[in-house]
């Protein structure tokens, strides 16, 4: 079956009780058991649910693995994620990366003993430099959150691979539908399921996807272990949410080209990152690896009050953190997503105090170019 079909049939059979289409809910914390030691299958909530097995099925199939664990949040997946390693272990990673990633691991772990390096991922050759005999993990976002840097992922995972690392891509701002890491090389992949898998901004969760044995067998256990799980009824609103991904990927594909058009053509504009424009420096890596290039859009005002000035003046694109929901909406990353990396690293970067982010959403395109034609005037 393809992709669009798969969404919305994936682990999802109609329930064996009742035949019901939609895979119910699971609210309960536990299950009776026949007699000691001997039970369904099902012992307490945390270590299993059916409606979370319906979602976890559904996305593994989508992004062609064999096992997917889920989570409370996207946080939640990467804690899990850096759980499996040790103190004095290293970590590559792209040095544009979603802020709360970034985070986690300066905050969190490497307190705990653990090393990461930051480097640009779209340049191979500093990865492979960057690599040591403890480097674990290679964990790449393409595209980059929030300078949309494109990195080539088969050559990065032959890379990692031929030194004994695993390579973990953020999937986040593509999706299955336009980009699948694990038939790149890639040995897991990450979502927060609070963006584009669910898609419609009413629910938070992550996900893992893998076909690596020892590792789904680590990080499910973990999930267990450190308890990071998600709710039957956020379970339930992706799965519904996931059904239409295929449909809401494609029509932000297309809005987030003609915004990236209308921002690239905009004498206010300095500079426009999307790599659906050909004179993204990655155009090519990224025609190559991804089949759309989805509905994010950053561009540079040049200051803080011209960027202030559109993100306070658009009616219909909401001032808010958050993104791949149907609805479009525009933040700030210096003061918003990003506000905890130091501003001289995001500066290095060609991340100024006057870039916005733009997730365009599945609104009737004209609607939104009148909205930014107006705020851009003002
Ligand atoms: C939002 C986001 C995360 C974190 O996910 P949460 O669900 O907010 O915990 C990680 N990576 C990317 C690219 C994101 O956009």
């Amino acid at each position: 079956m393809k992709l669009d079909s798969l969404a919305v049939h994936a682990g999802q059979k109609p329930d064996p009780l009742t035949g019901a289409v939609s895979t119910p809910v699971y609210q309960t914390s536990t299950y009776v058991q026949d007699g000691v030691g001997r039970h369904k299958g099902y012992e307490y909530g945390r270590t299993q649910n059916p409606t979370r097995e319906a979602w976890e099925s559904c996305v593994a199939v989508l992004e062609g693995g064999s096992h997917a664990v889920a989570f409370a949040s996207g946080m939640a997946a990467v804690t899990s994620l850096l759980q499996t390693l040790s103190s004095g272990d290293h970590v590559v990673s792209s040095d544009d990366l979603y802020g709360g990633t970034y985070r986690v691991f300066e905050q969190v772990f490497r307190p705990l003993g653990l090393d990461v390096t930051y480097v640009d991922t779209s340049d191979s050759g500093a990865v492979e430099k960057a690599l040591r005999p403890r480097t674990r993990y290679l964990f790449v976002e393409t595209p980059s959150n929030p300078l949309m840097i494109v990195s080539d992922l088969e050559t990065l995972c032959g890379i990692a691979k031929s030194r004994g690392v695993r390579t973990v891509v953020d999937n986040t701002f593509l999706s299955p539908i336009f980009q699948r890491p694990l038939e790149r090389g890639a040995d897991a992949v990450l979502h927060s399921s609070t963006k584009y898998l669910n898609g419609h901004s009413d629910m938070i969760g992550g996900i893992l996807v893998t076909s690596d044995e020892e590792l789904a067998q680590r990080i499910r256990f973990l999930q267990n272990a450190s308890g990071g799980v998600p709710g039957p009824w956020d379970c339930w609103l992706a799965l519904r949410g996931v059904k239409t991904l295929a449909l809401r990927m494609a029509r932000h594909n297309d809005n987030g080209q003609r915004i990236a058009r209308f921002l690239s053509e905009h004498p206010r504009v300095q500079r426009v990152f999307y790599p659906g424009l050909p004179d993204h420096p990655q155009y090519d890596v990224s025609r190559r690896q991804t089949s759309g290039w989805g509905g994010m859009v950053a561009c540079d005002m040049g200051s803080l009050d011209a960027a202030r000035r559109v993100a306070e003046s658009t009616r219909l694109f909401a001032l808010a953190e958050s993104l791949g929901g149907v609805e479009s909406l525009v933040c700030h990353p210096a003061t918003m997503t990003h506000a905890s990396i130091p501003r001289p690293i995001r500066e290095a970067k060609g991340f100024g105090d006057g870039l916005l982010r733009f997730s365009v959403g599945i609104e009737d395109p004209e609607d939104l170019l009148d909205d930014l034609h107006g705020a851009f005037g003002a």
